[in-house]
């Protein structure tokens, strides 16, 4: 007799059986949407990207290249260990680093990267993380390079260590610890600059992390950072390079890499298990540091910097409005727009315009801030007209 719990328990099972039987196999092919509109479907707004590679606005569109090896990918099984080790290599060879491994983010490479320093190739180690003992415990830190993604770092259970000068850096150094943590971005904002970090690490034998998450163009830093030193680097696979917004890149020593790799899934029992990369998201990466080191980056910079006129054009004469065109200079390393207002002559913040922006059709995100700062990078082609236009409009009160 059925109890009522196996017979739920059978009836869960049915749709499977039933989709067997109909021929899912043959029906999924055929059924490849058409011109299914899910996010109309689901009340999800689209909007343009005036902003730039930000996560919660999803960052970056793959280019067809990239979609190309993921479908490619979708159709097959492959041991995912010999993919993983083939696609390090290639992409070592790419970015004329030593090894490489696809990650599921920046954080998540941040993160495995100190997993392997921590435990090495030690079975039980890994296991244990992020239970330290009989591991290093400290990663030192420049008090101005602390950041949110520190975070990633603390995920093994370290401590971090803020110093801010060399010799307090030098001081700081003691048998527990684990490694040095620069953060690219503020290299200029810290007393100890990029080369002497690597030269202190390498000095005391300390292994040197260098965060570059946002950091290409321009796509020499690919292997600048590796070449000045640093033992491991890391990279967003899903901002400038344009290949997966789960995806990044891990950079550096052999022997690093491949401890970093036996902390990552597919190995149930490790920290990384939970930042699962499988052949799509790592065929997906490759394909897109391949097209990203071939593109023509100064016709790209050429076009970012056309766009941005468009938009620095529609705004002049306009009253309480001072826009100029900026290159950040590290970080998103490209022409944004800034716009500043005397709110007092517009008589609307930059709050409530990016509001506007948001709520009008088409719908446009930009940044909110008293300032803002308009990236026209992730624009699709002919939207920097529609911006333009739209922020005039939102400016002169007509929207
Ligand atoms: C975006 C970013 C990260 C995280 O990158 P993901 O690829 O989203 O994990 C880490 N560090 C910095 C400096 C970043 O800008």
């Amino acid at each position: 007799m059925l109890t009522r719990r196996t017979f739920f328990e059978r009836l869960s099972t049915l749709p499977l059986v039933g989709g067997f039987l109909g021929g899912v196999a043959h029906s999924a092919e055929a059924a490849v949407p058409v011109a299914r509109d899910y996010f109309k479907e689901l009340g999800v707004r689209p909007f343009i990207n005036a902003a730039g590679t930000y996560t919660d606005m999803t960052a970056s569109l793959m280019p067809p290249e990239v979609m190309t090896a993921i479908n490619y990918a979708s159709k097959q099984f492959v041991p995912l260990n010999e993919l993983h080790d083939r696609i390090g290599e290639r992409i070592a060879t790419l970015v004329k680093a030593e090894a490489a491994m696809v990650s599921s983010g920046a954080a998540a490479a941040m993160t495995l990267g100190t997993a392997g320093v921590l435990t090495g190739g030690d079975p039980k180690k890994i296991v244990d993380l992020p239970n330290l003992a009989g591991m290093k415990t400290e990663v030192i830190m420049q008090k101005s390079h602390r950041f949110g993604y520190d975070h990633a770092i603390r995920n093994c259970g370290v401590k971090i260590v803020e110093v801010e000068t060399a010799a307090e850096l030098e001081a700081a150094i003691t048998p527990q610890t684990a490694m040095m943590l620069f953060y690219n971005n503020n290299n200029s904002v810290g007393q100890i600059r990029d080369e002497e970090f690597v030269r202190l690490g390498k000095k005391h034998g300390v292994v040197t992390m260098n965060d570059c998450a946002a950091d290409v163009p321009p796509v020499e830093n690919l292997w600048k950072f590796t070449a000045m030193g640093f033992d491991l680097v890391v990279f967003s696979g899903g901002k400038g390079i344009r290949g997966p917004q789960s995806a990044g890149l891990l950079l550096g020593r052999k022997d690093l890499i491949a401890a970093a790799r036996a902390n990552a899934a597919p190995n149930g029992n490790s920290i990384g298990r939970g930042m699962k990369v499988n052949k799509e998201e790592m065929l997906g990466m490759l394909a897109a540091v391949e097209r990203f080191v071939k593109l023509d980056h100064e016709a790209l910079d050429r076009e970012y910097t056309r766009r941005a006129n468009v938009i620095l054009k529609s705004l002049t004469g306009l009253k309480g409005v001072t826009a100029s065109i900026t290159v950040p200079e590290v970080a998103n390393h490209v022409p944004h727009v800034q716009v500043v207002l005397d709110t007092a002559v517009t008589g609307i913040t930059g709050q409530e315009i990016s509001k506007k922006l948001r709520e009008g059709t088409p719908s446009i995100g930009v940044r909110p801030g008293d300032e803002l700062l308009i990236g026209v990078w992730m624009m699709k082609p002919g939207e920097d007209a529609i911006v333009a236009r739209r922020l005039k409009d939102v400016l002169t009160k007509k929207a």
